[in-house]
């Protein structure tokens, strides 16, 4: 037995900020002068250096050959779409909504992706009309695709979103495998392809997508590898050679206490491996990851005001603003099986400030308006300032902004 203590689980440590005079620095900006930019607490704000640095820092160390799509859905501010639309190859949508802001950012039709289950006869019309990739999810979306390629006049480009029979280990949320509402099981796949060769449409390739948020590279590379291989063993039922082949993504950030930062150096040398291998055997092909979050959340951050501060049979309680109403995932209600803390400062009192045991809570009347629970935090006052890291995905637009009747949260780009 040694008698070191047992080391308690940390956060990463969150250096894409600076911190100057005791503040974080957000877009050039200490945060205080930044939050009387914006005129008002709560908001996010979104770091373009740190979003163009991300972007970056990928395309170092993955194969010059991989395409880097953007999915949307993880922050679809209409100005980070734009300012991604152009560090990016191409934008991954995934509504009639979604696929609006991205043409109006500027993407490139011709590198747009539309997933989704359930797209309804409007938005394939819509997407078609916009000549984007349309991921193909059911035999219905064939049949729609068909009678809406004969009425205007032009064949839907289409890929074939498949549901694998293998599941992404080590996943935050799984969305291949077993019985999926997500694309066309494996076995269906030679008869939608036949019905696909039949109407018409112009075949272009596969998506494949496992699953979310997974800090583990040998998971990432597994699934990695045997989406490829699945899509060499389908190309031969194919109406066409494959010329897109979407391998999915679900590189994970650190989130919670003990997270590391994901290792990407296996990543990037199984995928020159699959590029080796798409060079000799699907030559026509080219690959694609598609991230999310980890584009956007560690760019972005959530501050909110400390309204009160309250001590509760000695506990202290710092009420803020704004929670779960803005930030549905920070208060561990999106999808979190056991609610962790998101790393939480007080971003004006980085500098030499004695720290103490306090839990964040925002102005909602439920218990579950928690954004930090029992931390060691500096010593906050009304009027300080919280900041919620790794809040640039699935913040402002999915969270329920009109729970309890507060006002909705604005986001800056800056
Ligand atoms: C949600 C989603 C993504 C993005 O997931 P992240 O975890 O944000 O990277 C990518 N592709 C598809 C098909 C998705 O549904």
């Amino acid at each position: 037995m040694s008698d070191t203590p047992r080391q308690l689980p940390v956060h990463a440590p969150m250096q894409q900020f600076r911190v100057q005079d005791g503040e974080l620095v957000v877009g050039g900006e200490r945060l205080s002068l930044l939050a009387a930019r914006v005129g008002q607490t709560p908001f996010y704000a979104y770091d373009r250096a740190s979003l163009r640095a991300r972007v970056k820092s990928l395309r170092e160390i993955l194969p010059a050959g991989i395409k880097l799509h953007y999915a949307m859905k993880a922050n679809p501010m209409p100005a980070v779409v734009g300012f991604m639309a152009g560090l990016v190859d191409g934008i991954d949508v995934a509504s009639a909504g979604e696929l609006k802001v991205a043409l109006d950012a500027g993407a490139n039709p011709l590198e747009v992706s539309f997933a989704g289950p359930g797209k309804r006869r409007a938005e394939l019309r819509q997407a078609l009309a916009s000549r984007v990739l349309i991921n193909i999810e059911s035999p219905r979306e064939v049949v729609e695709l068909a009678a809406l390629s004969a009425e205007l006049g032009m064949p839907a480009r289409v890929a074939v979103r498949v549901n694998p029979d293998f599941e992404l280990k080590g996943s935050g949320m799984k969305m291949g495998g077993g019985p999926k509402q997500f694309g066309v099981d494996v076995e269906q796949m030679p008869e939608l392809l036949a019905a696909i060769s039949r109407s018409g449409l112009a075949f272009e390739g596969f998506h494949l997508f496992a699953g979310s948020q997974n800090l583990r590279p040998e998971s990432i590379c597994e699934a990695q590898q045997k989406s490829f291989e699945l899509a060499l063993r389908l190309a031969e039922h194919a109406p066409a050679p494959v010329r897109f082949l979407n391998l999915g993504g679900g590189f994970g950030i650190p989130y919670f206490p003990g997270e590391q930062r994901l290792d990407l150096q296996p990543i990037a040398n199984n995928l020159s491996h699959l590029l080796e291998r798409a060079h000799r055997e699907m030559p026509q092909a080219s690959l694609v990851i598609e991230l999310g979050r980890y584009l956007v959340a560690e760019a972005g951050i959530y501050v909110t005001r400390v309204v009160d501060r309250k001590i509760s049979r000695g506990q202290v309680f710092l009420v803020t603003d704004g929670g779960l109403n803005h930030h549905l995932s920070a208060s561990g209600n999106f999808g979190q099986v056991v609610r962790k803390n998101y790393p939480v400062t007080i971003g004006n009192k980085l500098g030499n400030i004695d720290t103490e045991q306090a839990s964040v809570v925002g102005p909602l009347c439920t218990p579950l308006d928690l954004l930090a629970d029992r931390m060691q935090l500096p010593i906050a006052q009304v009027d300080d300032l919280v900041v919620v890291f790794q809040s640039g995905a699935y913040g402002a637009s999915a969270s329920p902004q009109a729970f309890l009747g507060h006002a909705a949260c604005p986001e800056v780009l800056v």
